[in-house]
This record gives structure tokens, sequence and C-alpha cells, in this order.
């Protein structure tokens, strides 16, 4: 489907109409604020599958996981102000209807709206298991599980070389892993997407705190054995652990809209929409991890990331209500594994080439550039959190004026 040219009959839902948003996570809690801020009167409904509040979710891998925040400091909605939303947690849409426009529930219930947001996310994948349980971490559920779990003097499995993954290895280190390993596709995690340089200093950085990392490979099983569990290897190694987390990514939890309402993307189920959110279908727009605009379809915007879902719904919100969107900003992401901050801004994946700025990949400062024939498309620092601010103030511009240039 060709996203970029669909005209967009919605725009401008009526002051009065009623808003429905599905997925009560941090695209649909800010479309839900965006639509207050830009005016919209008429009632707002934001149906959850989770019984929890609305939340943030980067805490889950870090600060929730090693204790040092609680669950009040994840809540999204401020609870001295909160939201004119009706909120309706722990049950999941089950369909999605155009005519009439609305959404059923599995709690029975049909919610009809003038506009539906779906904004539903992603959901952890999972390894083929033959026996073993394992951890994920997407939701607080998962994190409770895990941080209720003793890690002290454990040994500690990790599938996954994403930052996601790192991050839940740095914070069992923190708390006092007797063994770290890190199984991974990559032998230096994160080369492919963020390069050499990136891969090598990442690796060192988790050597330094005693990790270990299998020889890279794809993880195929974990099963129980005596002393524990067994992760195995797709090339025959074997790690034993007390605790596997997987952590091989997610996909948009778009299963329930399989019945062909909206186009999907036919490799990664992604609701396919312009980039206003809008899915093509009257009334119906999509945003955050469930979501391709087609930005992120040709590969200018990158997916998965808070900033992205936060941006989106601030656009889609404001096209929802007919006022001006504020300009994509630079795609930004960032990751804390131990001390260190590693934040990445602007057209990361469009580099041809990247260049060691400053710092060192043996020690905790390294700033990277991307270029692209030349010219700077990005910037990835290690507590580099001035000058990484400073780029990415300097490109407050908007992606398409960027290209041009
Ligand atoms: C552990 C973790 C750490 C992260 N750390 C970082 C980081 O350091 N930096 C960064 O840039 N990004 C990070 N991210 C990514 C960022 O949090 C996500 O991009 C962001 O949460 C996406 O927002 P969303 O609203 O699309 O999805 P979510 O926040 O996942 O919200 C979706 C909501 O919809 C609900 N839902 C799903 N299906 C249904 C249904 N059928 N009916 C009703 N409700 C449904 C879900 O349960 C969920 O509550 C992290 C993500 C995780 C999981």
């Amino acid at each position: 489907m060709d996203t970029t040219s669909m005209q967009n009959p919605s725009a401008g839902l009526p002051a009065e109409g009623h808003l429905l948003i599905v997925g009560a996570g941090l695209a649909g809690y800010h479309v839900a604020r965006g639509a207050r801020l830009t005016g919209h009167v008429g009632p707002i409904t934001v149906l959850g599958d989770e019984l929890h509040p609305a939340y943030d979710r980067p805490a889950l891998s870090k600060a929730f996981l090693s204790g040092a925040a609680a669950f009040e400091h994840l809540v999204l909605d401020d609870p001295e102000n909160p939201l004119d939303v009706t909120w309706f947690g722990g049950a999941a849409a089950e369909h999605l209807s155009a005519f009439p426009l609305g959404v059923h529930t599995s709690d029975g219930r049909f919610h009809a709206a003038d506009a539906v947001v779906v904004a539903t996310g992603a959901q952890a994948c999972r390894l083929p298991l033959s026996g073993g349980a394992t951890f994920v971490l997407r939701n607080i559920d998962d994190a409770m599980a895990l941080r209720s779990r003793v890690i002290e003097n454990k040994r500690i499995a990790i599938v996954g070389g994403g930052f996601l993954a790192l991050e839940a290895g740095a914070t069992c280190v923190e708390r006092g892993a007797a063994e770290v390993t890190v199984a991974a596709g990559e032998d230096y995690p994160g080369t492919a997407r963020l390069g050499v340089p990136v891969g090598q200093a990442v690796r060192k950085l988790h050597e330094r705190h005693g990790v270990s990392f299998a020889p890279a490979s794809r993880a195929d099983s974990v099963r129980d054995v005596p002393s524990g569990q067994e992760l195995v290897l797709a090339n025959g190694h074997r790690v034993e652990a007390d605790i596997v987390i997987c952590a091989i990514g997610a996909t948009p939890a778009t299963s329930w809209l399989r019945d062909g309402v909206l186009s999907l993307d036919p490799t990664s189920g992604a609701i396919l929409c312009d980039d206003t959110g809008f899915t093509g279908m009257p009334g119906i727009w999509a945003a955050g991890d469930c979501a391709q605009w087609a930005s992120q379809a040709s590969g200018l915007r990158p997916v998965g990331h808070w900033q992205e879902a936060v941006e989106q719904a601030g656009i889609l919100s404001a096209s929802l209500t007919g006022t001006s969107p504020a300009p994509f900003q630079e795609p930004y992401f960032w990751s804390e594994q131990y001390e260190v901050k590693i934040q990445a801004a602007g057209r990361i994946s469009h580099a041809n080439e990247v260049r060691v700025v400053d710092g060192s990949i043996e020690t905790d400062d390294l700033l990277l550039s991307y270029l692209r024939d030349g010219a700077e498309v990005g910037i990835l620092g290690f507590n580099r959190l001035r000058e990484v601010k400073r780029w990415r103030k300097q490109r407050q511009i908007r992606t398409a004026d960027v290209l041009v240039a």
C-alpha cells in the first residue's frame, strides 16, 4: 500500500467527538494528553489489557529491575492533575470494527467511537522452549517477576545482544550475580546496527564488569537440567544458568487485527500509516511500536524507541484535532549500562562511515560521528551528554529539510 499518497478524510475529529485509544501505554497516554492539550473537549476513552495505570517502560530493565525505582515513579499520569480520560483496564481489544466504528473487548463490550487510535505497542519475542522457563522484559509484570527473584550469587544467561538485553545483564551484575553470560548473534553486540567501535566498546564495558560472551550464535532452546537450566545455541555451545533472560526483540502487538480491516506490514505485522498516523481506513489511526509510519518504512525514522512513540503521539493528536503538529526532531535513543549513558541521535542507519571523534573504546567516554558521503548525519556518545544535547539542539529541523540539504 502506498501510504504516502493517502488522503486523510478524518483530519479534524469533531471537538466533541469520542476518541477511543486502544493501548494504555506510552503512545496511548500521549495521544490522550496531546488531544486534550490541543483542545479536544469530547470524551476520550483508553482501553488497556493491563491492570496497572499507564506507565513508562525504560526503567523496567534499569532502575526498576535493580530496585532503585518503585512503580509509582513510572506512572505516566500526574496524580495531582490527572487527564480527563476514562480508563478501561484488564480487557484486551479483540476486534476492530470499521462500520460501525469501534472496538470489541474481551469482556464482551463494544466501544463505539468517532476516531480510533491503535497504540498496542509490541510484545516480547520468546525462544521456542523445550522445558525450561525464561524471563522476558516487556511489561511491569515481567519486570516484577524477575525483580522478585534472587539474583545474588546466581548464574544468569542473557539471550540477545540489543541494548535491552545488555541493560538487563548490567543490572544483574549490579545485583550481585555470580556469573552473567551474554549469548548474542554477534561477537561484538551492536556492530551491525551501530558500527564496529560501538560493538567493541560495549563488549569491553561488560567484560570490565566480569560479563562473559558466548561464541556468537542464534539461541536454539532452553531446557531444565539437574543444576538449573541449559541454554543451547545453534552452534552447539551450551550455557548453564540458574536464570535465563530472553531479550531477542519484540513484534508489533497486532495479532488482534489480522482480520484485514487495516493494512499490516507482511513481515513485521506493523500497522501501515502515513506520517500523521492515519491508516487509510476512515477514522482509524495508529502510533508507537505497533505502527510503521511512512518515514519508518522508508528507513528515515527508527522503530521501537521511546522518543519515536512520543513524537508520533504528538503529531497524531495534533492531526486529529486539526492543529499544527510540531515538526519531527532528529531520531534519538538512549541506554544505561552500569555508570554509562549511551545516547544516539540522528539518522545513524543511513551512515556509510563511522569515525571516532574523541575518547576511546577502552574507556567510557567514546564519541562517534556518523557520516553519509562525508556529511554528518548522526552522533553517538558514551557519557557525552553535553555533546549529544548540543548536537540535537543544533539539528532541531525537519528531517525532510535535512534530506534536502
Ligand atoms: C524494558 C524496556 C526498556 C526500554 N528502554 C528504552 C530506552 O532505554 N530507550 C528508548 O529509547 N526506548 C526504550 N524502550 C522502548 C520504549 O519504551 C517503547 O518504544 C515504548 O514503550 C513504545 O510505546 P507504545 O505505547 O507503542 O507501547 P507500550 O508502551 O508497550 O504500550 C502498549 C500498551 O498496549 C497494551 N496492549 C497490547 N495489546 C493490547 C490489546 N489487544 N488490547 C488492549 N491493550 C493492549 C499493552 O499491554 C501496553 O500496555 C524500552 C522498552 C522496554 C520494554
